[in-house]
């Protein structure tokens, strides 16, 4: 049977999107053909004048709700998700009564089925932005604020951004801050932990705004605020471009965002210093997948990288391999490979016609990706097709992003004198050999290997030019 669904449109002051009822119909229709869906009715509401605590009823919000309720359609349609709430709460009401009927509802960018919850969680998040920041929203401070938002310009009062502090209705880069918060984010693509860095930065000296010393919930906080992009962000005005200067570019700050909500990372808020040298530069020999350092065991004490198999994880599971000898093993031809002179040399020497080059292929890419949006929204492409092609197109962005970030980090880490390479490595600490690591090897693979000592022969090491 054709699933039967319904359009729902609204207007408001509110949005930052200005389409209009007949405009949002369209889009909806076109939504509906992609999806092979059968519109049964559509349903508009004009919120125009709606102020304040005083909100207007939505009438066909509410005939929308009833006519779920008795079963009249299975899905239902809206350019997006915001449209069909005014605050969250109203989305948590649709979302419950959605559910006992099964709904399924798609935007343009979302596609959310209640009955299995494919796409529900991410919904939810979006969101379940602050309530107290909505709260003020129907309170006098709250127009206020709405008219900043959509201006660009930052919140009035209240403490500052780590980076930045006011200035007469907009916010100026704090040059020392900017630098901690740049620094911060290349350890965090470096996949060092928040607490490692948190207790770098407490022996530094270094405070939060409030004067506080820096622990890893509110470093992450401040590492995901758009505004260190050079964003306004407002649960109800969206993300509009900010009146400030950003600290990091958006490839760096979605980069940084990727690492930090990536699920495997969940679990190591409580380790302070990371102790495994090769993760992010070893795979695995078999299937191409990052090794990850394992637990030490407890009955010998051994650490261990191996190529995992589980949920979250893409591995074979068939590469395992003790960490100590191999780390000894890739210093050593890393310490040898460094007696050259010339290579030293070339540490120095930025490559900016590389970085030029992958710069470009970035906003190529990001181009790419927009277009097939498009293409998508505009029933060009199956959902099968769109979602394939993003895929590759957001592999080979990451790719190129992760090469100008290292090369970029390598620039600027490693302070390698003229005192010998053996000597720095023995009386430097971790960090320092993960940022010569990064300088000088692009990749370990290791092979499988049949007897039970530890084979050099299955080492591969692959050097950056
Ligand atoms: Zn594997």
């Amino acid at each position: 049977m054709q699933i039967r669904a319904a359009i729902y449109c609204r207007i408001s002051e509110d949005r930052a999107n200005g389409w209009g009822i007949a405009d949002q119909e369209h889009h909806c229709r076109r939504l509906a053909g992609v999806m092979g869906w059968n519109v049964v009715g559509v349903y508009q509401d004009n919120d125009i004048g709606s102020t304040g605590r005083t909100r207007k009823r939505r009438n066909d919000y509410e005939r929308l709700c009833a006519h779920i309720s008795a079963g009249k359609f299975e899905a239902v349609l809206v350019t997006e998700l915001s449209i069909l709430h005014r605050r969250p709460l109203e989305w948590r009401q649709f979302r419950e009564l959605g559910k006992a009927r099964r709904l399924k509802i798609k935007s343009l960018s979302d596609f959310i089925d209640l009955d299995t919850g494919e796409g529900a969680v991410g919904a939810d998040l979006r969101v379940d932005v602050d309530e107290e920041e909505v709260e003020q929203i129907w309170t006098g401070v709250g127009r206020k604020s709405l008219s900043e938002a959509k201006e660009g310009r930052p919140h009035s009062g209240g403490i500052r951004p780590f980076g930045y502090k006011y200035d007469n209705g907009t916010l100026i880069i704090i040059p020392e801050e900017a630098a901690l918060v740049r620094e911060a984010a290349s350890r965090v693509r470096q996949d060092e932990s928040l607490a490692g860095i948190c207790a770098d930065w407490q022996q530094r000296g270094i405070t939060t705004p409030k004067g506080n010393m820096w622990v890893p919930t509110t470093l992450r906080q401040t590492l995901l605020r758009r505004s260190l992009a050079g964003y306004r962000e407002h649960p109800v005005v969206g993300t509009v471009r900010a009146n400030w200067a950003p600290i990091l570019s958006e490839d760096e700050w979605e980069r940084v965002q990727s690492v930090l909500t990536d699920p495997s990372r969940l679990n190591r808020g409580r380790v302070n210093v990371r102790t495994y040298l090769l993760t992010g530069y070893v795979f695995c020999g078999l299937c191409d997948q990052p090794l990850r350092g394992g637990p030490r065991s407890v009955i010998t004490g051994a650490r261990a990288y191996s190529c995992r198999k589980a949920a979250g994880y893409k591995g074979c599971g068939r590469i395992k391999r003790q960490a100590d000898p191999l780390e000894k093993e890739v210093a050593e031809r890393l310490l040898f490979r460094l007696n050259s002179h010339e290579l030293r040399a070339s540490l120095a020497a930025p490559d900016d016609n590389a970085d030029r080059r992958e710069r470009e292929e970035i906003e190529r890419t990001r181009a790419k990706i927009g277009q097939i949006s498009d293409d998508y929204a505009d029933g060009t492409f199956t959902k099968e097709e769109y979602l394939r092609q993003k895929a590759r197109l957001q592999q080979r962005l990451e790719e190129v992003e992760g090469r100008v970030s290292h090369r970029q980090s390598s620039y600027t880490q490693v302070p390698l004198a003229d005192e010998p390479v053996r000597d720095a490595w023995e009386s430097h600490a971790f960090d320092w050999r993960r940022a010569l690591i990064n300088v000088v090897i692009e990749k370990v693979i290791v092979l499988p290997q049949r007897v039970r000592e530890f084979d050099p022969n299955t080492v591969k090491v692959i050097w950056k030019d």
